[in-house]
């Protein structure tokens, strides 16, 4: 090959399988491309499959006990730091204690927090209009879960995070966003394992912690977080007139730590808090709260008078 000649295309089969492992590994179709490329997505589908391994490693009280910790301690990580802290800046945190949590929201398995800020700071600017790739106008099963299996949505803007980008370790989460997933995954086999050596009175093993609580806690946990998309723009009641859908829902809210009261938030993202009455449920804002009172995080943004002035109920 001559210097001059350009680079062989790669094939497109062959990257998408590089960006399985390295997201920053250079993509085949547009990022404007709408299409759902099932290869690139084959490792999501591979997750749901798994669940299925339920039926061939039984169950117990611990199994459970783990998949439902795993559940709330990651639901918390998203909520609370991919969404209230990195996306909204609602609150500070020390470097060590924003990697921290990064790591596990990165553990859910809902990619980086560069690419969950990125994204989630487009949807508020551009919420419920043909700019948003997951306002449920779209359908339900596109703004649920297609979107992100698209090119357009596999990608990181970073015009969106410039204030993130300086953090080499979260680019590098962000980068390689499969391997904390991978990483709990064999923790879970291995202390599965142990287990069944060491207390075989608790019944169970490395394939049965492996199936439940990565597989199935991982799975609920994706299909919990993205009902604020799909769902929380559609069912529940609106307080504030905003110019999208959101609404306000205490299932929603239950389900996901507080996130449910998506129409207060849509009026004011910058908030550490979204249930913005004494009994709108908000589990993670009691989470930040504890956390603000080990010292852990710090100046946690009120509501402003002025908001709850305008709320309509
Ligand atoms: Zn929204
Ligand atoms: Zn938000």
């Amino acid at each position: 090959m001559s210097p001059a000649s350009p680079p062989a295309p790669i094939p497109s089969w062959r990257a998408a399988l590089r960006r399985w492992f390295d997201a920053g590994a250079p993509a085949v179709a547009g990022t404007d491309d709408q299409r759902v490329d099932w290869l690139r997505a084959a490792p999501f589908l591979a997750m749901h499959l798994a669940c299925l391994g339920v039926f061939w490693v039984g169950v117990s009280a611990t199994a459970l006990a783990v998949a439902a910790a795993l559940y709330a301690v990651r639901m918390f990580a998203i909520t609370g730091f991919y969404h209230r802290y990195f996306a909204h800046r609602t609150f500070r945190a020390s470097r060590p204690v924003q990697f921290a949590f990064a790591v596990l929201g990165a553990a859910s398995a809902q990619r980086g927090p560069l690419w969950w800020a990125a994204h989630h700071r487009h949807h508020h600017l551009h919420a419920d209009t043909e700019q948003d790739p997951h306002t449920p106008r779209k359908g339900f099963w596109r703004s649920h879960m297609l979107w992100f299996l698209t090119p357009a949505a596999f990608a990181t803007d970073p015009r969106r995070i410039p204030d993130l980008l300086r953090y080499p370790e979260l680019r590098w989460l962000d980068r390689f966003d499969i391997a904390v997933p991978a990483l709990l995954a064999m923790l879970l086999y291995a202390l599965g394992a142990a287990l069944e050596r060491w207390a075989p009175g608790l019944g169970t093993d490395g394939p049965q912690l492996l199936v439940w609580g990565f597989f199935v806690s991982t799975v609920v946990l994706f299909h919990a977080t993205v009902t604020i998309n799909s769902l929380a723009h559609r069912y529940g009641r609106r307080r504030f007139p905003t110019r999208d859908d959101s609404r306000n829902n205490l299932w929603l809210a239950l389900l996901t730590f507080g996130e449910g009261w998506h129409n207060n938030h849509h009026f004011f993202p910058g908030s550490a808090r979204q249930g913005f009455r004494w009994w709108e449920i908000d589990l993670t804002w009691y989470g930040l709260r504890v956390l603000a009172w080990l010292g852990l995080v710090r100046d946690l943004k009120p509501v402003p008078a002025w908001v709850l002035a305008k709320a309509q109920r």
